[in-house]
């Protein structure tokens, strides 16, 4: 899609399968049904990926980076993954293409293609992530795996703190904590126009009707839903679209007034 004299364009990696309990707690199947969330064996399919921004001055940016090559490291079951390379090729961008690499957070199926086999995957890549999920993550010792992948990455890392950074005159960052302790959405805009990257702060457009509804992955499930609430509420006074890396083929999604 185009929003002015930005392009963007949705790169998936791969799609997952998995129990409605892993993405949803205590939410009962019904109202997942009822939302059109379960497939006919009642589990939830989703793609995973993130989003290629094609910017001015030669800026190439990528938004998250979906689960990578090795299932091992995924947290759910992916019949299909590793697609990420090949759809970025089909846009015409090898990896040495990309300039910046935006990561929403620092879950498995958001930095899989941070690295492969210990070497930085977008080496020519500033890799932008809030400080309080680096210092979760990767300063600290409850995700031994997580951290071991994003280490190499220490040169290339551009650790931003506090609410909001600009890290382009099209690209803000703002800190959303909830679904990890350093959770951001990026705003890409020009002139008036907006698109709003979510993240993780919901994984399915059903959560706009259902902001309540408490993720199972989420660190803080109350910060989770209040930032859910904000962000709705953002998006609907601005009329932006919104999207995130687990929407239906990653396409945005406008919030019903
Ligand atoms: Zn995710």
């Amino acid at each position: 899609m185009r929003l002015g004299h930005l392009t963007i364009h949705p790169v998936i990696d791969g799609y997952a399968v998995m129990e409605p309990e892993g993405i949803f707690a205590d939410v009962p199947a019904a109202a997942l049904q009822e939302e059109g969330l379960l497939n006919v064996d009642g589990l939830l399919e989703f793609p995973f990926g993130g989003f290629l921004v094609l910017g001015p001055e030669e800026r190439t940016v990528l938004v998250d980076l979906g689960a990578g090559p090795d299932p091992g490291f995924f947290p759910f079951t992916a019949p299909r993954h590793g697609l990420l390379p090949g759809a970025l090729r089909a846009q015409g961008v090898d990896p040495a293409d990309i300039t910046d690499v935006v990561l929403s957070h620092l879950h498995a199926d958001h930095i899989g293609w941070a690295t492969v086999g210990g070497d930085v995957y977008f080496r020519h890549a500033r890799h932008h992530v809030h400080a309080e999920d680096w210092r979760y993550y990767v300063d600290g010792d409850s995700h031994p795996s997580i951290r071991a992948h994003l280490t190499p990455l220490i040169d290339q890392v551009n650790l931003w703190e506090g609410p909001e950074t600009e890290l382009f005159p099209w690209l803000n960052l703002h800190a959303a904590p909830g679904h990890t302790p350093g959770s951001a959405v990026a705003i890409l805009h020009s002139g008036q126009e907006r698109l709003v990257l979510v993240g993780d702060l919901l994984h399915t457009p059903a959560e706009l009707r259902q902001p309540q509804w408490h993720g199972t992955s989420d660190w803080d499930r109350d910060e989770a839903v209040f930032q859910r609430r904000t962000w709705r509420a953002y998006c609907r006074e601005n009329d932006a679209p919104l999207v995130g890396p687990h929407f239906p083929d990653l396409r945005p999604v406008r919030v019903e007034t």
